[in-house]
């Protein structure tokens, strides 16, 4: 899934002056929440994340995240609890 630019009314999008890197980052999770924080398109990013079962932070919400919501990523595999 690509990320999108703007929101329909053709505001720049938060996370399209943001490397897509910290989208994808365990180090930076913090970073890409607090991006996607008041974006317009967070429910509906995270809820076409969901769908499409993707990696990455999207409109807030981690893979973990989706995960645990029923929603894990492709390939995703449950962690070892005795690593958390
Ligand atoms: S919710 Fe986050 S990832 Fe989705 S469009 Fe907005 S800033 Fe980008």
């Amino acid at each position: 899934m690509t990320r999108r630019q703007h929101s329909p009314d053709g505001q720049l999008v938060p996370c399209a002056r943001v490397e897509p890197e910290v989208f994808h980052s365990d180090e930076l999770v913090g970073l890409a929440k607090s991006t996607c924080a008041g974006c317009p398109l967070g429910e509906a990013c995270r809820l076409r994340a969901r769908t499409n079962r993707e990696w990455g932070t999207w409109g807030g919400e981690t893979s973990r995240e989706r995960a645990n919501a029923g929603y894990a990523p492709h390939g995703w595999t449950r962690p070892n609890p005795a690593a958390l």
